[in-house]
């Protein structure tokens, strides 16, 4: 499928006027339309909510656009905790699907009402000692191990993830919940990351809801949730067939009917946990070359770097860049895109094929909606980015102002070395 970017030459000509390059921005319309068909998609299953993996893009602005269609959030921090506590989200909406956790989070996520999805047998007991009693409502995230296939395709490989229960510790520890006063459970599993097939859902649909009868069966828990999490990918590469999330909701509802009703478990609510599918393809990294090189290869230097988008650095990751304003000249020059890190690996796109660049040209990096500002570190001393939203009336409004040098040196405010800074 071609790549269109939803910004062009013109309107971020305009848009510079105001907020200098680097930074992302965000497509509300396009946030509002596939929110709305993932909710139609499982419309089907009372109770259905999507927890939008808040890591993604912990933005409020972004989220509360996504609360028009019901979701809620998905945590795994304080910080992401306090940031949904702090918008209003009620308890019920948030999840806390953490690991290795700290005390003081299940304790944070236990005052705000989150629910919460242990990940480990052990930390059964560790929150009974942290908080002093066990939730009326918990769930478990399942790690089956071994390799996670569709028909005969490894899609990932669960047996060497840190995550989750084993199978048996799942019977083990809905066992001991249960004894110990839990009356609702929820499963979870994240069985592979980014999966560009409308396959995916519904093979692990079908995996969990199996395991589900058996938990019920032998337990006598009552289930109340299945949490499918993330893992519903984008096509980051032009030549990717995207998903078709009402074939993905079709699927699920399917198994569902299959499994769960004849089971006397047609009441279990789905949950989801999507990040990158809500928003990777609705957020641009955009960026300006301001310089041209040419030694042992032509380069393009912009005025972003990993910084401001981490995975091609972190993973090797394909984002597709459209140059604009030459969205329909022919892509007859290859570059390497590069930022400014003291790394080699600083680079958006090695040996891409691009129109011919100029200097002053603006960028737009494609899928940067999604686990792109929030990757985000300050190597080099270099400050993150301004977010911007483009309205559905076309009006741009900033939602997260760029950093400061004054917020880099902020942790050192308590020394006589800050004051130097003359802030
Ligand atoms: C990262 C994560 C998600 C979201 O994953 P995406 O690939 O962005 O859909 C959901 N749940 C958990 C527990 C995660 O760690």
């Amino acid at each position: 499928m071609e790549k269109k970017a939803f910004v062009t030459k013109e309107m971020i000509e305009e848009i510079t006027k105001t907020y200098p390059t680097p930074f992302h921005i965000y497509d509300e319309k396009g946030i509002r339309e596939n929110a709305k068909a993932l909710k139609e998609a499982f419309a089907w299953n009372k109770g259905y909510r999507e927890f939008f993996a808040v890591k993604a893009t912990p933005n409020p602005f972004i989220i509360n656009i996504l609360r028009d269609y019901g979701c809620g959030t998905d945590c795994a921090s304080l910080t992401e905790l306090m940031l949904s506590h702090a918008m209003g989200i009620p308890g019920e909406e948030i999840m806390f699907s953490s690991n290795d956790t700290p005390a003081s989070e299940f304790a944070y996520a236990a005052k705000i009402g989150a629910t919460i999805n242990l990940d480990d047998f052990t930390h059964i007991q560790f929150l009974e000692d942290t908080i002093g009693y066990l939730p009326k409502t918990l769930s478990c995230r399942y790690n089956p191990g071994g390799y996670f296939a569709i028909a005969n395709s490894i899609m990932d490989n669960p047996g060497d993830a840190k995550y989750g229960f084993t199978t048996e510790q799942m019977f083990e520890g809905f066992k001991l919940m249960k004894s110990k006063g839990v009356e609702n459970f929820g499963i979870h599993a994240f069985l592979a990351s980014n999966t560009v097939t409308n396959d995916y859902y519904p093979t692990l649909a079908k995996q969990l809801f199996e395991l589900a009868v058996k938990l019920k069966e032998e337990t006598g828990a009552h289930i109340a949730f299945i949490n499918l999490s993330g893992g519903v990918g984008v096509p980051y590469r032009p030549d990717q067939e995207p998903n078709d999330i009402r074939v993905i909701g079709e699927g699920v509802r399917k198994v569902y009917e299959e499994i769960l009703v004849p089971a006397g478990m047609g009441d279990v609510k789905i949950y989801t946990e999507l990040g990158r599918f809500m928003l990777a393809p609705f957020g641009h990294l955009v960026t300006k070359v301001i310089h041209e090189k040419h030694t042992h290869k032509e380069y393009l230097g912009v005025d972003a770097c990993a910084v401001n988008l981490m995975r091609p650095a972190m993973y090797g990751a394909y984002h597709h860049i459209t140059v604009l304003g030459k969205e329909n000249e022919p892509c007859d020059h290859k570059y390497d895109v590069t930022g400014s890190l003291c790394e080699n690996n600083d680079k958006f796109a090695i040996d891409r094929m691009l129109p011919k660049v100029e200097i002053g040209d603006y960028i737009a990096i494609h899928e940067a909606g999604a686990h792109g500002y929030s990757m985000g570190y300050n190597y080099n001393g270099k400050l993150k980015s301004a977010e911007l939203l483009l309205k559905e009336d076309g009006s741009v409004q900033l939602i997260r102002r760029a950093e400061t040098p004054k917020d880099y040196f902020a942790t050192f405010d308590q020394f006589e070395f800050y004051k130097k800074l003359g802030f």
